[in-house]
Parts: C-alpha cells; sequence; structure tokens
C-alpha cells in the first residue's frame, strides 16, 4: 500500500534494523523502543490489522515470532518477552500494517507496562453476561 510506512520498509524505501525475514515476514526493531529489543514483525502482504490478516500470513507472522523470540532470549539474556498486537485506534494502534510487538524483559531493563496491570476482580455476572453476548455475536456471524 503506497503510505504505509511499513510496506515503505518492506520495499526498503525506509531503512530498518532488520532481524530476520523469510518470504512471508519481515521482522525488525522498534526505533521507539519500550525495552531493548523491542522487535516488530509483519506480514509482507499489507494488512491493516486482526480481522484483515489472511490465515496464512498470521499463520507466518506467528511461527516467525517463535524464532525471533528465540533469538532475542539468547541475545539479550530475557526473562521474558511479552507479544502485543493491537487492533484500532481505540487502543492506539498508529501504523496500520499488521505488527506483533515483541517487548523483552532483559537484566536491568524497565518493567513492562502491558504485563504489570493491577489484578481487580470482576463481578461474575457482569462478566457472564459479556460472556453471553459475545458467543451469540459469534453464532449469528
Ligand atoms: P502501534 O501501531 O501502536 O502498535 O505501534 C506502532 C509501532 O511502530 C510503534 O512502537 C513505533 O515506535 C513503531 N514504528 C513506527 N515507525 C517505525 C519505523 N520507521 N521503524 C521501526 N518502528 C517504527
Ligand atoms: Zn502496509
Amino acid at each position: 500500500m503506497e503510505d504505509c510506512i511499513f510496506c515503505k520498509i518492506i520495499k526498503g524505501e525506509i531503512p530498518s534494523f532488520k532481524v530476520y525475514e523469510d518470504d512471508q515476514v519481515l521482522a525488525f526493531m522498534d526505533i521507539n523502543p519500550i525495552s531493548p529489543g523491542h522487535a516488530l514483525i509483519i506480514p509482507k502482504n499489507h494488512a491493516a490489522n486482526l480481522a484483515e490478516i489472511s490465515d496464512g500470513d498470521l499463520s507466518a507472522v506467528h511461527r516467525a515470532s517463535k524464532k525471533v523470540m528465540g533469538g532475542i532470549e539468547k541475545a539479550l539474556k530475557a526473562s521474558g518477552v511479552a507479544c502485543v498486537q493491537l487492533n484500532g485506534k481505540g487502543v492506539n494502534q498508529v501504523v496500520m500494517h499488521y505488527h506483533l510487538h515483541l517487548i523483552p524483559k532483559v537484566p536491568g531493563g524497565p518493567d513492562l507496562p502491558v504485563s504489570t496491570w493491577e489484578i481487580i476482580p470482576g463481578d461474575m455476572d457482569e462478566i457472564n453476561a459479556t460472556a453471553e453476548k459475545i458467543s451469540a455475536a459469534l453464532k449469528n456471524g
């Protein structure tokens, strides 16, 4: 897609710190890292989000994430890696080309905001009602 920054990275029109590539995906470093080693994995075919990406590309991105995570853990002695993927402006998706963030917790690195939320027990009736709404929506296509 013409105006997409990640499509431009795939085409080599914008530089990137590439860590892994195959026929279907590219992995490169995030230039605004939450922690050292923060990387992004993207499909080479443009798709805005989880709703748009093909099953094949989705599977390729997540297969590659196993490899890249292994490299991050080995290289940086990470004690954990958060995989984060945002869909839509409401959750602050900024680049509208599907991307999976791999964000490691490295020795001496910051605690990750994506993995340190407060655990607050929910209202079970409300949770149940919401689950029923979602499963009804899924049944009705
Ligand atoms: P989001 O859409 O909120 O999931 O995040 C987009 C991510 O892309 C942000 O973490 C940015 O730092 C990152 N980003 C934007 N432009 C570039 C670029 N040219 N190279 C690497 N990472 C980028
Ligand atoms: Zn794109």
